[in-house]
């Protein structure tokens, strides 16, 4: 008998992740498909940041690796968000992880007690409930709606706030799967939602060099945040290193520490060879960062502009991440059934909003990460399709 802790992680309560393996299954057959469902970039890593990789592994940094991250390393993660955000942060501030995703497990875990109930944003990152239900806390889905951009409204994080046992929420913003940044009165919402029914505020920001339209701003740097904010960063997406798994968490030291606790008898760390690599990287400064964040830019402003002309499917406003959501309700199909015949007819493929959650139904997500030629040609082909 293994562990229901685990085993009911994914009870998605529908096949939202057929669409995608579906079209994996046509690629793997020699059907060309233009893949638009997962976040992962068409560029690769950067040949300086392999080689400052390579150069560390060949100087023997090899072995097990400082558990809390390198000094250096977590300096320069300090440093950054010192810079980014205001919010003086020091080494002890910061820990280093294996990726975004260890990260918001080892976030909850340690803040989470069993039955805990865990707060989060519907629509939200595939995996945010099953990491919930992983740390045996009850995941608590906060609604919201197309009309109000998909961000969660006062009354709603309330309500969800009073849940008994309620001890944490999760936002993301920059967003997955919306595309949005959640404004200022967004944020002071939540802030005083954590502040008044004494939350954890569990804030992913690995999209925080995506931002095309207004900036992101976190919610740590709101008055009285710091000492409630776990905060959830990567270089996955800002330094197209999703493979080399690294990422980070900001918050008070007592957290890091018990944190740190936990890496010892999880991840042991991060591999030094990535370590020194993501240093080379961070004091790069943010140069190389908009250099990567470029093409999404790019391509997020063609694909608003090819919406736009068509105008047969509606759009969420977007100002951040490599993400668009399209409203397709005036076509009566479900997101799920519009993304299998999309598949069929024309070898698109894209993700259901119903994947992320039931506020995203009759939407479809799709992600800027095929060239600009591939994408103009999917989304005209969409949108004519929708008409149709
Ligand atoms: N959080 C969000 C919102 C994401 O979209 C992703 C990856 O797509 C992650 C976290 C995890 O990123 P990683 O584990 O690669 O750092």
């Amino acid at each position: 008998q293994l562990s229901p802790r685990v085993t009911d992680m994914n009870d998605q309560g529908s096949d939202g992740w057929e669409v995608f393996a579906r079209a994996r299954a046509m690629v793997e057959q020699g059907i060309p498909v233009t893949e638009l469902t997962i976040g992962e970039h068409d560029i690769r890593t950067a040949p300086a940041i392999l080689d400052a990789m390579h150069a560390a592994a060949h100087a023997g940094h090899t072995g097990y690796a400082t558990v809390p991250g390198i000094t250096p390393l977590r300096q320069a993660i300090a440093t950054r968000v010192t810079q980014r955000t205001g919010v003086p942060t020091k080494v002890e501030n910061v820990l280093v992880t294996p990726g975004g995703q260890a990260a918001l497990f080892a976030a909850h875990l340690t803040t989470l007690q069993p039955g805990d109930a865990a707060l989060y944003v519907d629509p939200y990152y595939v995996t945010y409930p099953g990491t919930l239900r992983a740390c045996s806390a009850r995941p608590v889905a906060i609604p919201t709606t197309a009309e109000n951009s998909f961000f969660p409204t006062k009354g709603a994080l309330d309500t969800a706030a009073q849940t008994p046992g309620a001890k944490t929420l999760l936002i993301n913003t920059p967003n997955n799967p919306t595309g949005t940044i959640y404004p200022r009165a967004v944020l002071e919402n939540i802030a005083q939602t954590c502040r008044d029914h004494d939350l954890w505020l569990i804030s992913d920001e690995v999209y925080d060099t995506q931002t095309w339209e207004g900036d992101h701003l976190s919610p740590r740097a709101l008055p009285g945040m710091a000492e409630r904010t776990i905060v959830i960063g990567s270089m996955s997406k800002s330094h197209a290193m999703t493979g080399s798994r690294i990422g980070w968490i900001f918050a008070p030291p007592h957290v890091i520490e018990a944190l740190s606790d936990l890496a010892v008898s999880t991840t042991y760390g991060v591999p030094g060879y990535i370590q020194d690599a993501a240093l080379y990287a961070l004091t790069q400064g943010p140069d190389l960062e908009q250099e990567i964040a470029e093409p999404f830019r790019r391509r997020r402003a063609l694909a608003l502009d090819v919406l736009a002309r068509q105008g047969t499917v509606g759009v969420i406003p977007s100002q951040g991440a490599m993400y668009l959501m399209l409203d397709i309700r005036k076509t009566g199909l479900s997101g799920q059934d519009f993304a299998n015949r999309l598949l069929d007819s024309h070898h698109i493929a894209v993700m259901p909003g119903e994947s992320f959650g039931i506020s995203a139904a009759g939407h479809l997500r799709i992600a800027l990460t095929v060239n600009d030629d591939r994408l103009l040609v999917a989304l005209e082909t969409l949108c004519t399709f929708a008409q149709s």
